[in-house]
């Protein structure tokens, strides 16, 4: 595979108003962008520091991905996702490599990237997202 950088940093929160909060009062960042990804479930938030992003997630549904990851592990790191070109090249190269992925195929995430999930049994344990910008 070929990764470029880390993109964004997911992390899953109980509530996005009082996080986000903390990442400007505290952590002096500023939330640049409020999103609703209707498809996964979830409201984000983004933030900037260098070439990474911060991607709050916040559940808008108790059975959406995020809902049952905070009502296993609670708060925390969810992903990792690398920016990449040529997202469905990335995917057939991890699946030929014996990687299990969630996603076959790319598909619409906030921000208006393409991403695709990695299955964390293959990867070690990390939530992994690719993501490219198209166009
Ligand atoms: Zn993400």
């Amino acid at each position: 595979m070929e990764l470029k950088y880390i993109e964004h940093i997911g992390i899953a929160v109980k509530d996005l108003e009082s996080s986000i909060k903390y990442y400007e009062d505290v952590l002096g960042l500023s939330c640049y962008s409020i999103e609703e990804v209707k498809d996964q479930k979830v409201k984000t938030a983004f933030f900037q520091i260098g070439q990474t992003k911060l991607e709050l997630l916040e559940s808008t549904s108790e059975d959406g991905p995020i809902g049952k990851f905070i009502e296993k592990k609670g708060e925390g790191i969810h992903h990792l996702a690398f920016a990449v070109d040529n997202i469905e090249n990335q995917l057939e190269d991890a699946s030929s490599k014996g990687v299990r992925l969630i996603d076959s195929k790319p598909r619409s995430g906030a921000e208006g990237l393409e991403i695709a999930f990695l299955h964390p049994k293959s990867t070690h344990g990390v939530l992994t997202e690719l993501c490219e910008k198209k166009g």
